[in-house]
């Protein structure tokens, strides 16, 4: 329950009424120290509660945070004291390749890694492990402490408040990000919860974790009004088999596994392996109980057997695999299970019309009025091609058409349009790609759709610009229905929100264990300093596993320099060397450190943070990247070169068990604002050089073309006559950060 407290930067107690006069033990004093350590104070509130508790809960406590920040890991990177480079040289890996590929007999250091180092080339003292092949020999036990500038107040929790938290991620109208849904996986286990109790889960993927563990319970039947059609039971089926919240066919993983496994080295390459594995991975195999469950799903579900089929038609290779593995048929020929055995007759006969398929037609025929006409019997399609639609009919046209069903769509899917349209036209005339987020989760580039041609810039902004004025007036519509506040109704609403993306697309897919903060996030910079972490390999044996940070500088004229494992010291940041192997258990680090006033005065833009695998597969899990800023200076070990400092931390990430991708783009700082923004993007590639520029650019493109939170707020207090105030204190109704991070309370307000 702490881990998800500490995320709302909250601490749980199951307490009800709260002595403010008891006095504090020692424990509690020794407690407070090792926060401030860790960089958090407490409130009045929750210092007095926890005068209340026995020392054990507190020490349970710190364990937690522990956890959360890394403490316990260990934080040593290659070189000792990196922040002076170690000035090694490519003829220095040339000198003890040689060396060690001819066994020539030549002075030097043998290593425990059986290299030898020949005399001349590095400078041994200066490392912790192997220069050569990044084999560390040292790990340490402790971090940094207290060098922080800023203390994080914890407030506290009870009950009642993580109750509702629970309740207001469940019913959320927008789909949730990584860090939510983990924290429902924690809560739905500690909590009581039944679906008759009125809390019904919104979004798909939700419904799709808390059938999960509905399953884990024994409790199968009560998901049964969670499977409305029959693709949320194949959503399910999947979601076990692959983890995986949204159905992607297994042709598609096992040709992403192969990707993940290519290699730059023909030797290293093991992408047929991974695909045979791949393979067997996702083989079906189901026992009869859990048959018999499926079974009932389906026999239960409300709509008609032709309705159901057709739905089943788009992955039918997928249901014919699951059918067989379920032995579905034979089920369906037992007493009770007769819409069973309809529906699977209408399936294999296949005596259903397609929608998709009188579309198809229509548009063969080029029957525009046909075209249209069942475009807006099914809204939810109709936007899904919605832009397509208007190159191929023309503007007007389709929007008179779309403006008839657009109060049937939730204003999400409206936004999600209104963001997307900019990149779809290109009205600016960019040119011949647009990028795009497929399943996978890795953005690509891809061409743009070739009727665009059709039209000169000028039509294809008017395009643009319809689809965000339709947008615009759905939302005052939407508004002016709530009804006018009384006169001189006042509203508060934080600056940073109007940084902050409507979250509809791009969701994290990283687990932010430390405070949950929003895609857009500003972080201001205090010190002349940042300095990026990466700590990976907790909880495995020794092995080579071999992760990279990097830092993608970027020039005022559009130069673009990297400080990585190839480049450990460019002006203005430093590398603490590349670690290939990880130790036992305790994980291992690696440090960039970014100077703010030599990056100023190189013409510095801005910079770019990422991470990658360049070991085969995906980015390890439990992988953890951030940021450290502190107006103090902050330490770097000179012993072992640890310069982790959890009281320093502005935001950390974690990589999630699903995750998909090999390399993750996860800040930006701006040099001359001196300002971090957090963001996410995942990319595909083995090392930093790799990474398309373009994907950055867009994402920060777009990231300053959203809607923003607050812009939205604005246009609701406008149409509502409200008056906009300065201070919190001032206003009746008040929209501050906090409340943005629940995505619940934001919906109500806004998703109407
Ligand atoms: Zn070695």
């Amino acid at each position: 329950m702490n881990t998800v407290a500490l995320r709302y930067q909250a601490i749980y107690l199951d307490v009800k009424d709260i002595d403010m006069n008891r006095q504090a033990s020692p424990a509690v004093l020794a407690f407070v120290a090792r926060l401030r350590e860790r960089g958090y104070t407490l409130t009045e509130e929750l210092f007095r509660a926890l005068c209340a508790e026995p020392a054990t809960t507190l020490a349970d406590i710190t364990r937690d945070i522990d956890e959360a920040l890394g403490v316990n890991l260990n934080w040593a990177p290659l070189v000792k004291g990196w922040d002076v480079p170690t000035g090694e040289t490519f003829l220095d890996h040339l000198v003890t390749w040689f060396v060690n590929v001819t066994g020539a007999d030549v002075p030097g250091t043998e290593l425990p890694c059986g290299h030898l180092i020949p005399d001349g080339t590095f400078p041994l003292e200066r490392y912790n492990g192997c220069p050569y092949c990044g084999r560390p020999f040292v790990t340490a036990n402790y971090v940094f402490k207290g060098q922080g500038s800023k203390l994080k107040e914890l407030r506290l929790f009870r009950l009642s408040d993580m109750q509702h938290l629970l309740e207001t991620l469940l019913t959320s109208p927008t789909p949730l990000d990584a860090t939510q849904l983990d924290s429902v996986k924690r809560l739905i286990h500690h909590l009581p919860f039944a679906i008759h109790n009125g809390v019904v889960p919104q979004m798909r993927e939700t419904r799709m974790v808390v059938i999960k563990c509905l399953m884990e319970q024994g409790r199968g039947d009560e998901a049964q009004p969670l499977m409305e059609t029959p693709t949320d039971v194949l959503r399910y089926l999947w979601y076990e088999k692959t983890g995986q919240l949204q159905i992607i066919e297994p042709r598609t993983l096992i040709a992403h596994a192969g990707g993940l496994n290519r290699h730059l080295w023909p030797t290293a390459d093991r992408s047929q392996e991974a695909i045979g594995s791949m393979r067997d991975e996702l083989r079906l195999k189901y026992n009869r109980t859990y048959a018999r469950c499926v079974a009932s799903w389906l026999n239960s579900l409300s709509m008609s057997a032709s309705q159901a089929a057709e739905q089943m038609h788009p992955k039918r290779g997928m249901w014919v695999r699951m059918i067989r593995a379920l032995r579905l048929g034979e089920m369906s020929r037992k007493p009770g299970f007769e819409r069973l055995r309809e529906l699977l007759d209408v399936f294999y006969h296949q005596n259903y019309n397609t929608w998709q398929g009188q579309l198809d037609a229509a548009h063969k025929q080029n029957d525009r009025q046909k075209a249209l006409a069942l475009l807006c019997e099914r809204p939810g399609l109709f936007a899904r091609c919605l832009f397509s639609t208007m190159l191929r009919y023309g503007r007007e046209e389709t929007l008179q058409a779309f403006s008839r069903v657009t109060d049937k769509l939730p204003a999400r899917l409206l936004l999600s349009l209104s963001n997307a349209a900019e990149t779809y036209f290109d009205p600016e005339g960019f040119g011949g790609e647009r990028i795009v987020r497929p399943i996978t989760g890795t953005p690509k580039a891809i061409a743009l759709n070739k009727m665009l041609s059709l039209y000169d810039l000028k039509e294809r902004r008017r395009m643009a610009d319809s689809i965000e004025e339709i947008y615009l007036q759905t939302m005052t519509r939407r508004f002016a229905q709530q009804g006018q506040k009384e006169e001189g109704s006042r509203v508060y609403i934080d600056k940073e929100l109007y940084h902050i993306p409507l979250a509809v697309g791009d969701r994290s897919t990283t687990i932010q264990d430390t405070a949950c903060a929003l895609q857009g996030t500003c972080f201001q910079v205090e010190g002349d300093s940042v300095r990026l972490f990466l700590q990976w390999g907790k909880g495995l044996p020794a092995q080579h596993l071999d992760m990279d940070l990097s830092a993608r500088i970027v020039k005022r004229d559009g130069e673009v320099v990297e400080c990585a494992f190839y480049n450990l010291a460019p002006t203005g940041a430093k590398h603490s060397g590349d670690i290939r192997e990880i130790p036992d258990q305790v994980g291992t680090a690696e440090y960039v450190e970014l100077e703010l006033p030599e990056l100023e005065r190189s013409e510095a833009e801005y910079v770019v943070f990422t991470c990658n695998a360049y070991s085969n597969g995906a980015l390890s899990p439990n992988l953890m990247v951030g940021w450290m800023n502190s107006a103090y200076p902050m330490s770097i070990s000179d012993k072992d070169g640890v310069a982790y400092d959890p009281s320093c931390v502005q935001h950390l990430a974690r990589i999630s068990e699903a995750n998909l991708s090999k390399g993750l783009v996860f800040g930006i700082l701006k040099v001359r604002e001196r300002e971090i923004v957090w963001m996410e993007v995942p990319f595909t590639a083995q090392t930093v050089a790799q990474l398309d520029g373009r994907v950055v650019e867009d994402m920060l493109r777009r990231l300053e073309h959203k809607a923003t939170i607050g812009q939205l707020l604005e246009l609701k207090a406008q149409v509502q006559k409200s008056s906009l105030v300065e201070t919190p204190d001032k206003a009746d109704e008040r929209y501050t950060y906090e409340w943005a991070l629940n995505p619940a309370e934001v919906a109500k307000v806004l998703f109407l």
